[in-house]
């Protein structure tokens, strides 16, 4: 099989289909109609084996998680996703995992309105990288920046379950609800494309709620209080694991792809309105202030937290 029939067979018809798609796999370039009066948004993550996926992922999670994570973050720049590349380094064409690779990727792009417009196959180590481009109206786009003293705090669904599960999946034993949630994350779009007017600042949860809060923070140029009580667990999380160590995987645990919103006050009822018509659990854990650093409390009492996420450079000098 060629490079050419590969790509005709598993990469050719990927996603919904969508009329502002002039041109999409199959020439040099994909030619596009965007949206007038908005704003583009662009955004790209990759995968290594081993490093963000074990080896023994299934082909479709690796296909989901690489679309989905970059959805993840349109969603978090309140953006609706359009099209997406795909750049596809695989040691050698293994037709089942191709196919299965495939199958992931389009049941995340039809489900979120994706199509794949074009992309590069190389041979080499597996690595996945995706670029998605979405649009929001002028003005409606949210940042890190932007979150103000009193604006209330939220995270969508629950948090930890994926580092519980990619921790399952390497010892070979745990709970099939928690490595689904790392094989399969769900990216919060139906809330990110329309939450721009309500939100002062967002970001989505992929190295843990710890330190992508703080990179809200600092973004905000403001501090947070977090109530530890209120982060929001999954039962499978709260019955496998001491209370501690729950908290633990929620607060520096990656790889949730939930999101994390500021809201002011005023917009809070809209808010959580808008959350329950995505049919989505959204859970208030604290609130902006204007003392910088993250900081929070358990059983009304201020409570040390040596919060880390996931670096991939943290061991370097
Ligand atoms: P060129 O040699 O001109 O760069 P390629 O042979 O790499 O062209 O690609 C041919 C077409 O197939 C292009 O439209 C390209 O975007 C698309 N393509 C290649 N690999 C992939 C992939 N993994 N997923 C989606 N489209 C792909
Ligand atoms: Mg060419």
């Amino acid at each position: 099989m060629s490079e050419f029939d590969l790509i005709r067979d598993y990469f050719s018809d990927v996603g919904a289909r969508r009329s502002d798609v002039l041109v999409g796999v199959g020439d040099d370039g994909a030619l596009l109609d965007p949206p007038e009066s908005q704003n583009l948004v662009s955004v790209m993550d990759t995968l290594v084996e081993s490093v963000h996926f074990p080896r023994t992922s299934p082909a479709r999670s690796v296909g989901h998680r690489v679309l989905a994570v970059n959805l993840s973050d349109i969603a978090a720049m309140g953006a609706t996703p359009a099209w997406a590349s795909l750049s596809l380094s695989v040691p050698h064409l293994d037709h089942d995992w191709l196919a299965d690779f495939s199958a992931g990727f389009s049941e995340c792009a039809e489900l979120h309105g994706v199509t794949l417009i074009g992309g590069d196959t190389v041979s080499g180590p597996l690595i996945v990288t995706v670029h998605v481009t979405g649009h929001v109206e002028r003005d409606n786009h949210v940042l890190r920046k932007g979150a103000k003293p009193g604006d209330q705090i939220y995270v969508t669904g629950t948090l930890g379950d994926a580092a519980a599960g990619l921790r399952a999946m390497t010892r070979g034993d745990g709970h099939s609800f928690l490595i689904e949630r790392f094989l399969y994350p769900n990216p919060r779009v139906a809330l990110g494309k329309r939450m721009g007017p309500l939100v002062s600042a967002a970001i989505d949860i992929s190295d843990g709620l710890g330190q992508d809060l703080g990179h809200l923070l600092q973004a905000s140029e403001v501090g947070a209080t977090v109530t530890l009580e209120k982060l929001p667990l999954s039962t499978v999380l709260s019955s496998n694991f001491k209370p501690e160590e729950a908290r633990y995987l929620a607060l520096c645990g990656g790889d949730d792809y939930e999101l994390c919103m500021a809201v002011p006050r005023g917009n809070v009822d809209d808010f959580e309105a808008l959350c329950s018509s995505c049919f989505l659990r959204a859970q208030r854990i604290g609130k902006i202030d204007s003392t910088s650093g993250l900081r929070f409390t358990l059983k009304g009492k201020a409570h040390a937290v040596n919060v880390q996420g996931h670096d991939h450079f943290s061991s370097d000098a």
